[in-house]
């Protein structure tokens, strides 16, 4: 079905938040910890719903090393904003001094940039998605990015990975334009991906670079039935790891890139209210009587209008 989030590693978490909330317009629709690391943020962008297809999630790790975007890594995430909205986009990133350039594949056009740590993003004009109502700071239904257009992933193993998303994954291949070769799931969002056959080097973790790429399953059952496909296929799948507001199974294709295969439920209005979501650092239950300790750690964020 397409994306379900992709994660990301970030620096300071209030550049983050001023970025994809204030300027690119998204709702943070969580605020809570890495599981894996609690003293550190996990932040989650996207629709007024928050729905898969439109996440986009960081782990915040203030003063590291940026990180080297390289062969096996998720290396430009595409947004989809409504048709009609390019123009919109290009003055507001220029309003807010962020230099974009303009490119061409598969005959769409794309706006390339950068965010404040380094990640490479691109807005992309398409019919279809349904639009994103979360309005904030001058962005409006007509324009707001309506969530994740696809990616382009890193591959100095461009065959098997093309093999993984075709023979595993089940994507359709809609054909090849220079290095790139396109592929296509069955969702309105998140659906178009494309391999860039080059090979880049070696990259490593940090600020600037993505961690994984989760991809959508209906319900537990239906992920157990994929995390038995995906062995038989040679992979090494871990087990099943409750996120909280999906379940996670991960595996790394032959190109090295970290796939997830995460489920729509049960969402991330489950332990707090739609309207305040995002608003309150939420804890799994294991870390809840460590709340005051971790909010003392944790450095305050929050929404706000820039100029
Ligand atoms: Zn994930």
């Amino acid at each position: 079905m397409g994306i379900h989030h992709i994660t990301a590693i970030v620096g300071h978490p209030q550049e983050n938040v001023d970025f994809y909330a204030s300027v690119l317009g998204l709702r943070l629709v969580k605020k809570t910890v890495n599981f894996g690391d609690k003293v550190r943020y996990h932040l989650y962008f996207g629709n007024e719903q928050g729905n898969p297809g439109t996440l986009i999630t960081f782990f915040a790790l203030p003063g590291a090393e940026n990180g080297i975007v390289g062969d096996g890594e998720v290396g430009v995430s595409s947004y989809v904003v409504p048709v009609g909205a390019m123009q919109f986009w290009k003055n507001r990133l220029e309003s807010f001094k962020v230099s974009y350039t303009e490119t061409e594949r598969f005959g769409e056009q794309y706006l390339q940039f950068q965010d404040p740590h380094g990640l490479l993003l691109e807005i992309v004009e398409r019919e279809e998605g349904a639009s994103n109502k979360w309005e904030f700071g001058g962005v409006t239904e007509d324009f707001a990015i309506k969530g994740l257009g696809g990616a382009t992933l890193y591959s100095a193993k461009s065959t098997e990975t093309a093999d993984v998303l075709d023979n595993v994954l089940g994507l359709e291949l809609v054909g090849k334009e220079g290095e790139y070769i396109r592929f296509k799931s069955a969702s309105e969002l998140g659906n178009i991906i494309d391999i860039k056959a080059t090979s880049f080097g070696k990259g490593h973790q940090g600020p600037g670079v993505v961690h994984h790429i989760a991809w959508r399953t209906k319900d537990d059952a239906e992920q157990l039935e994929w995390r038995s496909f995906v062995e038989e296929n040679g992979f090494e799948v871990t087990p099943v790891r409750d996120r909280n507001y999906f379940k996670a199974i991960y595996f790394r294709e032959h190109g090295g890139t970290l796939f997830e295969i995460a489920t729509d439920p049960p969402g991330f209005a489950h332990d707090e209210s739609w309207e305040t979501m995002g608003e309150k650092i939420m804890l799994p239950a294991q870390f809840e009587d460590e709340r005051e300790e971790l909010e003392s750690i944790l450095i305050p964020v929050e929404v706000r209008e820039i100029k």
